[in-house]
């Protein structure tokens, strides 16, 4: 089988990423950075990300894995400790998979013709740097709402525990193929309205924005941001890609939620009954 690992780059990870390859080497795996068949992410969830959009262009072939460095590591569920029992597994068993949805985003502008396709892991945001963004928001062909306001944010399942969450949005199971609209400051008076909650749309429900004035907008795909001019529309939808996780062990999304979030709290709640 052939690998490749992306490291975060400080120096706890490079000695990993090291130690990995070697062992995996001497497994008989090939290292393979431009066709990996299974792809290691060292580092956080911002690794995981970079990784995602470096072999975005061969989703098909490829399945990811993270190891977490001592960050966040919502979607990295091996630890250093583990590093010996992950490489005899990765070299003796074949892996499960599971699948999460994507989330596709197509920028088109103004001067027509061209039009820019990313896959988000995350999610997209868009805001402006000018003052609020205006958009006549459509779902599925129909106006829905005018958003006067910060920003919007929308989210895969996976994304849905990151910037999602911080807006107030749900957390939603990735098995669910869904995307989640949620809202940055909106404008709400006598004068403008925005529904206020957010929205998640099934499959093939396509989400289109269309800014009413003409400003600058910077627009996040997951970790990038790009300032875009003359934008006619940012559609949003489910993608038909999905990205692929290697699965040595099972790991229900729930657990990852709870350990991320709130098994601390719980330990504290239990000190505090045993007083
Ligand atoms: P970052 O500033 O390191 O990310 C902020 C935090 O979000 C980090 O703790 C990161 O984990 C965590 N994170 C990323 N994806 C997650 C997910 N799917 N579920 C739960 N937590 C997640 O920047 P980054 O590492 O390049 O990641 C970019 C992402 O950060 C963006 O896509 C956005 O969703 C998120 N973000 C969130 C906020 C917020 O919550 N207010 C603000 C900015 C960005 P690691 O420490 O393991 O990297
Ligand atoms: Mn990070």
């Amino acid at each position: 089988m052939k690998f490749a690992i992306v490291s975060k780059g400080d120096d706890h990870s490079n000695k990993i990423k090291a130690t990995m390859k070697q062992y995996l080497v001497d497994f008989d795996l090939i290292y393979d950075k431009k066709e990996p068949e299974l792809v290691i992410s060292v580092g956080g969830d911002g690794t995981l990300l970079e990784a995602f959009h470096r072999y975005v262009h061969r989703l098909k072939e490829t399945a990811f894995i993270g190891v977490h460095t001592g960050h966040l590591g919502f979607y990295a569920d091996w630890i250093p400790k583990e590093l010996e029992k992950l490489v005899i597994e990765i070299a003796k068993t074949p892996f499960q998979v599971v699948e999460y949805p994507l989330l596709e985003v197509i920028i088109r502008s103004h001067s027509g013709g061209e039009e820019d396709r990313f896959l988000a892991l995350n999610e997209t945001m868009i805001k402006t740097p000018e003052g609020s963004v205006v958009f006549d928001v459509q779902i599925r062909g129909e106006h829905f709402e005018t958003f006067r306001g910060d920003g919007l944010c929308i989210s895969t399942p996976s994304g849905s525990t990151a910037y999602n969450k911080a807006l107030g949005g749900a957390i939603l199971h990735p098995s669910l193929e869904a995307i989640q609209l949620t809202e940055l400051a909106s404008i709400n008076n006598r004068v403008f309205r925005t529904i206020g909650s957010p929205l998640i749309l099934p499959k093939h429900h396509t989400c289109l924005l269309k800014p009413m004035v003409d400003r600058s907008l910077f627009i996040a795909i997951d970790h990038f941001t790009n300032t875009y001019t003359n934008v006619k529309s940012i559609q949003c939808r489910v993608a038909k890609e999905k990205i692929r996780f290697a699965r040595f062990r099972p790991f229900p999304f729930w657990n990852r939620v709870r350990d991320a979030f709130v098994a601390e709290g719980d330990a504290h709640l239990l000190d505090e009954r045993s007083l």
